[in-house]
């Protein structure tokens, strides 16, 4: 039996990367799996053929992860289709990074709106479900970023540390109804995101890291199956590094 047989799971921003690792290793756990995508390609049918080739239900939504009403949509529609919700991992996020002399504050509001809004959306529309059902884990992608800083991404950071003041408040608030809040906060991860850094500055970081390699999706995913199954119901209002190391 799987770790997370019979589960629904949301996972925002699947459609690629540490998000679609996320949703496939959740169902080859036994959980069934909603995912988002932000634009139409066509890939997303793909994915979720590859879901149902666990024997698990899978269904992708459209939806806008920094859309306060698209969020709330989405919630009802999962909770109709799927019939409950237990585990949210807020994982769709972006970058748009410059250093902060010729940075927009249209790039510094959509990476804010994206990466920290995002969470708040889908937690406040799901909160009454959990609340009812008494039990719930929500799992945020944040950053090693957002503990430490970096230069050129002062949004992307700030809106990492948000996640994670988020992630405390949360599990303050909801631990005595037994929904649990936690954050995961990778290091360098290859993935899109990161393959337009180029090969020289990829090289340069991985040579800081203990573990002198980059991540896997994988290597987030299997951390997102531990903190959504039962065997972490004693862990809530953590921010766990995923880093290979490179920050302690
Ligand atoms: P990625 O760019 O490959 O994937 C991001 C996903 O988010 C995509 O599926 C994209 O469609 C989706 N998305 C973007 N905007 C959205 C929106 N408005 N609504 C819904 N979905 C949206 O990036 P990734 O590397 O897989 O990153 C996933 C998460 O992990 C992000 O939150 C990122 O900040 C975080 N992270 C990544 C790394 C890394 O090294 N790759 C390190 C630390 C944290």
């Amino acid at each position: 039996m799987g770790q997370l047989e019979s589960k629904v799971a949301l996972v925002t921003g699947a459609s690629r990367g540490i998000g679609k690792s996320i949703a496939l290793k959740f169902a080859s756990e036994g959980a069934n799996v909603a995912f988002t995508y932000s634009r139409e390609n066509n890939q997303i049918e793909e994915v979720v053929k590859e879901l149902e080739g666990y024997g698990i239900k899978a269904k992708a939504y459209r939806s806008n992860a920094a859309d306060f009403s698209e969020c709330e949509q989405l919630i009802k529609d999962i909770t109709n289709d799927f019939g409950s919700l237990e585990v949210i991992v807020n994982n769709a996020g972006i970058t748009k990074d410059n250093l902060l002399m010729r940075m927009s504050e249209e790039d510094f509001d959509k990476v804010i709106s994206v990466n920290l809004k995002s969470v708040f959306n889908t937690t406040k529309s799901a909160l009454r479900g959990f609340l009812k059902s008494r039990k719930g884990s929500i799992i945020n992608i944040s950053s090693v970023v957002g503990v430490n800083g970096n230069p050129g991404q002062s949004n992307y950071s700030a809106s990492k540390a948000g996640i994670h003041g988020f992630t405390k408040s949360m599990a303050k608030e909801l631990g005595s109804r037994n929904i649990r809040v936690n954050a995961i906060a990778p290091g360098f991860i290859a993935t899109e995101m990161t393959e337009v850094l180029g090969e020289d500055v990829i090289e340069n970081w991985t040579k800081g890291i203990p573990l002198k390699r980059a991540g896997n999706p994988e290597d987030v995913a299997n951390l997102c199956v531990f903190l959504a199954s039962d065997n972490s119901s004693y862990i809530t209002g953590q921010v766990i590094n995923v880093c290979g190391g490179m920050s302690t």
